[in-house]
């Protein structure tokens, strides 16, 4: 998410892209994309109207987000020992459970304190608590982003690596006719791209 702010990016072709599509095969990633034509001007308001309602959305995704988390912090605390031998001790005291476990008998054999076991399970409780509230809020964040994105329509002209998905590994330089010209391994692009005009209507 964050590769989209980077300064520098994997960029290709060096010069003029011929849209031969060589490298959109090559990514083993699919993160190539091919070039983008501007929306039509009867299409804008409703790509604003769109992009507007995500980034209103946005916040109301990370507030659920938080809520969720923290909702299930309760069920998810259970994973915890502690919580669950304090919750069974406080069944058995209040005679919601009858009989004992191996746990609880361990526990009272130890002969510690009932509340100091209780009081240590409401700070386990409190931590899932706010860790579920700030894993919500970065899902809702997240999820925000990736519709604001999905919203946001850039004009391409050239085929270039997305940048949330390209990892700049540099494989599709090798597949590019533009590339193979600037390392001298070629003359012309024509030499890997016999008929410019062929292979862009092919595109
Ligand atoms: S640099 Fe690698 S990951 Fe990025 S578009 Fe090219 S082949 Fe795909
Ligand atoms: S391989 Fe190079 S010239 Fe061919 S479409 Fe991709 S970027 Fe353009």
């Amino acid at each position: 998410m964050f590769s989209k702010l980077a300064k520098w990016h994997a960029k290709i072709p060096p010069e003029n892209c011929i849209q031969c599509r060589l490298c959109e095969d090559s990514c083993p990633y699919g993160a190539i994309q091919e070039p983008a034509l501007p929306l039509a001007p009867q299409a804008k308001p409703a790509a604003r109207r769109r992009l507007a309602g995500m980034l209103l959305l946005t916040p109301v995704l990370i507030a659920a987000g938080i809520g969720l988390g923290m909702l299930l912090a309760v069920p998810l605390s259970r994973m915890d020992p502690q919580v669950r031998l304090a919750e069974r001790i406080g069944a058995e005291e209040t005679e919601h459970v009858t009989g004992t476990t191996d746990a609880s008998e361990a526990f009272r054999g130890t002969g510690r304190p009932v509340h100091e076991l209780y009081g240590e399970a409401v700070q386990r409780r409190d931590r899932f608590r706010t860790l579920g509230g700030w894993l919500g809020a970065w899902t809702g964040l997240v999820i925000g982003l990736k519709l604001i994105t999905l919203s946001i329509r850039r004009k391409r002209t050239d085929y270039q690596p997305d940048r949330s998905r390209c990892v700049s590994c540099g494989r599709c330089y090798w597949y590019c006719p533009g590339e193979q010209v600037r390392l001298g391994l070629i003359r012309d692009v024509s030499e890997v791209v016999p008929e410019k005009e062929d292979a862009s209507l092919g595109a």
